[in-house]
């Protein structure tokens, strides 16, 4: 309806024509800061935005769920509410009516620093052993 694209304070869910440029949602920050919610949350009618503590909101999206699911909407989905996916979980989530791919959103994402550890660790332990082969042929070609 677009009750929230004017409502929002940096024209955020609105993209340039010019150069295509879109901003940062700021989450209101300075709305949030004076005790208010979201101006978007706020400005939309069915209540389709919604804000507030994720274990509440996540309850609530899981009934509405389960209730499109009653109502025939087999391929209703929750998208980013998962705390253990692969980015930990979204501060925002969506309800999807469909596969991710059809709202162009990737199907699994996973945060590209989160295999950084087991990456380290095995390029010490390659180093590891190419310096004890390296350290072996020395020792094992001087006797
Ligand atoms: S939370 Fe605030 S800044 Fe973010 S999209 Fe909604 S109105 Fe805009």
């Amino acid at each position: 309806c677009g009750y929230c694209i004017s409502a929002c304070p940096y024209g955020v869910i609105d993209q340039r024509k010019d150069d295509g440029r879109a901003w940062k949602c700021t989450l209101c920050y300075d709305r949030l800061g004076a005790g208010m919610t979201p101006a978007c949350a706020q400005a939309c009618p069915t209540e389709s935005i919604q804000y507030g503590p994720l274990d509440e909101l996540r309850e609530r999206a899981a009934e509405r769920v389960e209730t499109l699911h009653e109502r025939g909407v087999s391929e209703a989905r929750l998208y980013g509410h998962d705390p253990h996916d692969g980015v930990g979980g979204d501060g925002a989530f969506f309800l999807l009516l469909d596969e991710p791919e059809v709202y162009g959103l990737p199907p699994d994402p996973i945060v590209t620093t989160r295999d950084l550890p087991a990456m380290w660790k095995r390029a010490g332990l390659a180093a590891l052993a190419m310096t004890a082969a390296t350290v072996f042929a020395f020792v094992g070609g001087s006797s």
